[in-house]
C-alpha cells in the first residue's frame, strides 16, 4: 500500500482527471490520496489553477471526498511562497493540509518573474540578469526563499526542497559538498525542524530522468533521519500513470539510510507508520 500527496490535475498543468487518479490509486494501491494543484497566484501563470476555477476544485473534491469510500481522498494545493504576493497561510483554511514550493525567485529588471524550474536557458538568463551571473547567489537566494517560507507562512508539507539542483546537471556549476552549499542545506533543516514540518520525498525527477535523485538528494535524506524530522514519499503526478513512479526503489532507499517510518494522512490525521519497500504497513 501507497499514499501520495503531490498530484497535478487538469484544474492546473496535470494531464489527468481526478477520477483517473482514483482508478489509478485503485490499481496501485494508494489508500490515501491528496490532490495539490498549483494554487491561484495573482499574475498570469499558464501552470496554475486560475482564480475563476478555484472554488470548482475544490467543490470537485468535497464530492469526491463524500462519494469515495475505499480510498481516503484529500483537498490541498501546492502553494508559491512570493514574499508580499502570495504564501502557503492563504489558502490554508480550505485544505486538508498544505504543500509550500519555490517556483519563483524575484524578478527580472523588466518585471517578468523568474522560474527556476523552467527551461535551461530562462534560468541562466535570470542569474545573469537578476544576480549579475552569480550562481551561487542565485541558489542562495533559493533556500533563503524557502527559509523565509517555513518561518513567515509554513505548510504542512515542504515541496522539493532541492528542486533548484535540476538547473545542475552533473553539478556542472557547484558541487553539492561545497560548504556554502552544505549550509543553506544545514539552515534549511534546522527550521523546518523547529517548525516540525514534514519534508517530502518527491520522485518526480527521477521519471522525468531531469535529477538521477529524489528531492531532496540522498545524502540531505541522511541529516533529515539523523534529525528525525518526517517525510513522506510524493511523485508529484502530473498523470496518472506516474502515480506510484519509482516509489519501490525510493522506499528502499530510506530503509537504507535508517527511516523506520513516512509520515501519511489516515482519519485526516498525520502519522507515522512503518513502510518496507513494498509500501506503507498498515
Ligand atoms: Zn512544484
Ligand atoms: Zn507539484
Amino acid at each position: 500500500m501507497w499514499t501520495n500527496y503531490h498530484t497535478h490535475s487538469k484544474y492546473c498543468d496535470g494531464k489527468s482527471e481526478f477520477n483517473e487518479y482514483i482508478d489509478s490509486a485503485r490499481r496501485n494501491g494508494v489508500v490515501s490520496l491528496g490532490f495539490s494543484s498549483h494554487a491561484p497566484v495573482p499574475f498570469d501563470c499558464k501552470w496554475c489553477v486560475q482564480k475563476e476555477d478555484l472554488l470548482a476544485y475544490f467543490d470537485n473534491i468535497n464530492d469526491l471526498k463524500k462519494h469515495v469510500h475505499d480510498i481516503e481522498i484529500y483537498k490541498s494545493l501546492e502553494i508559491d511562497f512570493i514574499p508580499g504576493v502570495v504564501s502557503p497561510f492563504e489558502y490554508k483554511d480550505d485544505l486538508d493540509y498544505t504543500i509550500g514550493s519555490i517556483h519563483f525567485v524575484d524578478q527580472f529588471p523588466d518585471g517578468r518573474r523568474w522560474e527556476i524550474d523552467g527551461s535551461h536557458e530562462l534560468f541562466l538568463e535570470g542569474v545573469d540578469k537578476i544576480f549579475n551571473g552569480n550562481m551561487k547567489d542565485a541558489v542562495i537566494r533559493y533556500f533563503e526563499l524557502t527559509r523565509e517560507m517555513i518561518f513567515s507562512a509554513a505548510p504542512t508539507i515542504v515541496g522539493h526542497l532541492d528542486k533548484i539542483k535540476i538547473q545542475n546537471p552533473s553539478e556542472k556549476y557547484y558541487l553539492e559538498a561545497d560548504s556554502w552549499y552544505q549550509d543553506q542545506i544545514l539552515q534549511t533543516l534546522r527550521l523546518i525542524d523547529q517548525a516540525q514540518l514534514i519534508v517530502e520525498v518527491n520522485t518526480r525527477g527521477l521519471y522525468q530522468k531531469k535529477s538521477p535523485t529524489t528531492y531532496p538528494s540522498p545524502w540531505i535524506l541522511e541529516i533529515i533521519r539523523e534529525k528525525d524530522i518526517p517525510v513522506t514519499i510524493n511523485s508529484d503526478a502530473h498523470h496518472e500513470k506516474d502515480l506510484v513512479s519509482h516509489f519501490e526503489e525510493t522506499a528502499a532507499l530510506l530503509k537504507e539510510i535508517g527511516f523506520t517510518n513516512v509520515s501519511i494522512l489516515r482519519g485526516g490525521t498525520w502519522q507515522r507508520i512503518p513502510f518496507n519497500e513494498t509500501g506503507i504497513l498498515i
